[in-house]
């Protein structure tokens, strides 16, 4: 865990989320300015900055966060349209440091994303 991360906080509920699903190696919520009907952020409970921080250890960690998006996106119904992406380093609109998939659904997306 790292102190001074929001998502870390989040996962150790010292900040307060609307959590849609959790295990013992990830965990995912609402996100809090949601970009679309269904806004999900899912999450490594290890912390990362992102993607490229990661090692060859993780790759099922990794492949657990799509396992993820996939499971939640067929609960919600969103099958016929639904966005999984991952923002790495300020150029790319990350925000926050700790890596994260957002699992976006319920409307229309463009391509290509801005
Ligand atoms: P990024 O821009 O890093 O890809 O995404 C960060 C996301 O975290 C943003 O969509 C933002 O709305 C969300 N976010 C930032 N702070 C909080 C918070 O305190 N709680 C929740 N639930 N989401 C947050
Ligand atoms: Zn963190």
């Amino acid at each position: 865990m790292d102190e001074n991360c929001l998502f870390c906080k989040i996962a150790v509920k010292k900040i307060p989320a609307k959590l849609a699903f959790e295990d013992n190696d990830v965990f995912a919520f609402e996100d809090i300015s949601p970009q679309a009907p269904t806004h999900i952020l899912i999450c490594p409970k290890k912390h990362f900055a992102a993607l490229h921080d990661a090692t060859p250890e993780d790759q099922a960690l990794l492949g657990k966060l799509l396992s993820v998006a996939a499971k939640l996106a067929t609960e919600r119904n969103l099958q016929s349209g639904y966005r999984t992406v991952i923002n790495n380093g300020g150029g790319a609109g990350q925000s926050v440091f700790h890596l994260h998939l957002h699992l976006l659904g319920g409307r229309n997306f463009h391509w290509p994303p801005g």
